[in-house]
């Protein structure tokens, strides 16, 4: 159940719903057919796991973007994304996605998960939420990591694609860093240990706002 107008009301089916809640979930096209819980391998987070269907496939994605043909549905297998966490339990979504292909041998594809991350197996509203604890600046990737049970290599990558798009325009030679809106007027530079005291670092703040501007391994 789910609706993109964030003012409209939802559709509750008269079944018997004793002690669930119906919210809109951010799953454009999925419809549920279970859920259980259970324990993750590491013995500390409990886990909703759903299970689920995408709507029926259209018309549309099923032209052959080679010779224009109707698609068939060949077989299908599930993929497991993981979704927003719902207090201390996190959400396993798994979801069958059919596979299409072209009868005249041309093309071979997935359907395309709506809401599934563009390269990542988690949900668009799972990464949105990760970028607005990045955003915030109060989180460690280790804390956001484990808030949201997702890697923290993870949380790194969509940390660098945040930062990308924020402060790089796209050039025909690559990135190329934009220029700032204002300029430092104070800098201060200092040293400090790393984790077993032998080696150093070496960082570059703004005196005025405290903000990190370069940090980097040795003296
Ligand atoms: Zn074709």
């Amino acid at each position: 159940m789910y609706s993109t107008n964030s003012s409209a009301a939802f559709q509750v089916s008269n079944e018997s719903n004793n002690g669930l809640l119906f919210i809109p979930s951010s799953l454009p096209g999925f419809t549920q057919s279970g859920v259980y819980s259970r324990i993750d391998a590491s013995g500390n987070h409990s886990i909703y796991q759903c299970d689920g269907v995408l709507c029926e496939v259209t018309d549309e994605e099923r032209i052959c973007p080679v010779c224009g043909q109707k698609m068939h549905i060949k077989s299908s297998r599930s993929i497991t994304l993981r979704h927003l966490p719902f207090g201390f339990t996190y959400i396993h979504i798994t979801v069958k996605v059919q596979r299409l292909f072209c009868e005249n041998g041309h093309h071979t594809q997935m359907r395309s998960i709506p809401f599934r991350a563009q390269k990542h197996t988690i949900t668009t509203a799972l990464e949105s939420y990760i970028e607005d604890l990045l955003a915030s600046g109060c989180y460690t990737l280790k804390e956001i990591a484990e808030r949201t049970g997702v890697g923290a290599h993870l949380v790194g990558e969509i940390d660098k694609a945040r930062l990308s798009r924020l402060y790089t325009d796209q050039t025909e030679l690559g990135p190329v860093l934009k220029k700032p809106d204002t300029c430092s007027r104070y800098l201060a530079i200092d040293e400090f240990k790393l984790h077993n005291g032998h080696k150093y670092a070496t960082h570059i703040i703004d005196l005025e706002t405290g903000h990190v501007l370069w940090i980097a391994r040795g003296k």
